[in-house]
């Protein structure tokens, strides 16, 4: 069983769809181990995304995961990375596939509801960024 680390952005937390994406999340059999919630510091944010801190859209990247609450959870399945991506769609949420949780929920390519790990190493890494135990 392979574990990932989710995390339910501020536009998502805003419009109060938490019990909806764990619904969607739980009905496509995952079991979510841990989960928190918590309200990030820009420090913080600018640490977990720091793979993406020569983009041009990391400062506004990590003004917005600090902005408001995030739920962060460690979701549990036979290749949960890769099919978390899978019901999560593209980071654009235009060019998302009908029925993922972007296509559904998310605003725009920045407030796009969800994070998902996208490799083995780094979902070690974001889980035990937030989960130190
Ligand atoms: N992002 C953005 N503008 C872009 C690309 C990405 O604001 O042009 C944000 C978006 O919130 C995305 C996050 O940065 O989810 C991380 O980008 P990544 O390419 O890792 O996409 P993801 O893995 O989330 O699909
Ligand atoms: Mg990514």
């Amino acid at each position: 069983m392979e574990q990932t680390l989710s995390i339910i952005k501020p536009d998502a937390m805003e419009r109060n769809l938490e019990g909806k994406i764990k619904s969607i999340l739980k009905k496509n059999n995952f079991e979510i181990v841990k989960e928190k919630k918590v309200k990030l510091e820009k420090k913080d944010v600018e640490e977990f995304y720091k793979v993406h801190e020569t983009k041009p859209f990391y400062n506004d990247l990590c003004n917005y995961l600090s902005s408001g609450p995030v739920l962060v959870m460690v979701l549990k399945k036979e290749n949960a990375i890769a099919e978390n991506r899978k019901i999560m769609g593209a980071t654009n949420p235009k060019e998302a596939d009908p029925g993922t949780i972007r296509k559904e929920f998310g605003i725009s390519i920045d407030k796009n509801s969800v994070h998902g790990s996208d490799s083995k190493e780094n979902a070690k890494k974001e889980i035990n960024f937030f989960f130190k135990d």
